[in-house]
């Protein structure tokens, strides 16, 4: 089958639940649809806190988190879109007709009249350590996650960081750990308060503002020491070590898409009030668009997609109606509604 075959209407990059609501939506315009998720399942940011507790989005006070990517994930498949997963998008190319290639990193192609990037924070990854040479250590006894609390019993373990995660870190490892101690640059820890209180009030040493700068190893192989320095003195101190946790936040991803050529800052491209963006036929929507006014909300990503979808088709069509017809009375859920015996 020639490549053209496969043009799509529109490709939403993104399975967050911008991209998810698209790809409903876009069914409801009876659009030929695609939609590419770097990992392997639907969810987006969603998937970090599947247990929490939602309460603040329309029609369900409250919905466990999990429960309610269950029923995105059923609403977003209900048209039979294209799902692609495990592919991040890097690359874009023009075609004379005004149709677009997207590349994956992985080399795959992907043909589309219009896009839709929802594309949140990008591909989140780890922030790494910036200390030249840090990664030879990432074998050993340098860590960016906390799998197992086993391996650090007995251990004098440094936890570099003020977030969530830092913070459990040290309250988990502290009653097995030999010592535990922990550095921040700033005075402020981020999660529960009575986490905060509990790493606070224990043994577990609390270092503001620290920062670590230096690793010393006496084999080349382990950290053996690492110097801190106070933020604003300047002032060092070493430490011994066995173990050295690093939880400096999450660092986005946009490789390629930053060249594409898009109106956009370090974490959001700017769009009108069609959600078009500068370049024709790429609309966005979710978190990672921004105009005036926009929420960053599961709610707010909800109403993006339907004004993505809604330019697109109409960027495909100038006839097209400018919106779907509601479902409530469109012809196209009259079977569905008859299976679920509601009689019309
Ligand atoms: C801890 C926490 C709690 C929250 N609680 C709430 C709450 O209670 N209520 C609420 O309304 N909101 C809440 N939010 C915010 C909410 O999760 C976001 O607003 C929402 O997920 C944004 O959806 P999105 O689809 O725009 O982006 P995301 O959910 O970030 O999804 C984007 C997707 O795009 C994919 N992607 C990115 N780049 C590429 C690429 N190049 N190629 C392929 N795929 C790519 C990513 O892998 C990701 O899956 C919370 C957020 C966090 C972190």
């Amino acid at each position: 089958m020639p490549e053209q075959a496969e043009l799509y209407d529109v490709t939403i990059i993104g399975g967050g639940p911008a991209g998810m609501y698209a790809a409903f939506y876009s069914g409801m315009r009876d659009m030929k649809t695609k939609l590419i998720e770097a990992r392997e399942e639907l969810g987006g940011r969603m998937l970090i806190y599947p247990e929490k507790m939602i309460w603040d989005v329309g029609g369900f006070a409250p919905i466990v988190c999990e429960q309610l990517i269950v029923q995105l994930d059923k609403q977003a498949r209900l048209f039979d879109p294209t799902l692609v997963f495990g592919q991040q998008i890097t690359g874009l190319e023009r075609q004379p007709d005004g149709t677009y290639v997207l590349v994956a990193a992985t080399g795959e192609r992907h043909w589309t009249r219009t896009i839709i990037l929802a594309l949140g924070r990008g591909i989140l990854k780890m922030a790494k350590l910036e200390i030249e040479g840090a990664e030879r250590y990432e074998v050993s006894n340098l860590h960016y996650t906390v799998q197992e609390l086993e391996p650090f019993r007995g251990k004098r373990v440094l936890i570099s960081g003020g977030g969530n995660s830092a913070v459990d870190w040290a309250n988990e490892l502290e009653p097995i750990a030999a010592s535990v101690t922990v550095v921040h640059r700033r005075d402020r820890f981020g999660g529960h308060e009575k986490n905060i209180l509990r790493m606070k009030s224990s043994s577990a040493a609390v270092l503001t503002p620290y920062a670590l700068t230096h690793l010393h190893s006496d084999n080349g192989e382990t950290i053996g020491k690492v110097t801190i320095s106070h933020v604003e003195t300047g002032e060092t101190d070493q430490l011994d070590v066995d173990a050295v946790i690093i939880n400096h936040g999450l660092k986005s991803d946009f490789t390629g898409i930053t060249e594409w050529g898009l109106n956009m800052d370090e974490w959001n491209v700017f769009a009108g009030g069609k959600l078009d963006t500068n370049i024709p036929g790429i609309f966005a929507a979710g978190d990672f668009v921004h105009y005036a006014s926009k929420v960053n909300l599961i709610a707010g990503a909800f109403t993006d997609a339907v004004l993505a979808v809604n330019s697109a088709k109409l960027h495909m069509d100038p006839e097209a109606p400018r919106a779907a017809y509601v479902s409530s009375h469109n012809e196209r859920f009259k079977e569905r509604n008859r299976a679920l015996g509601v009689v019309e």
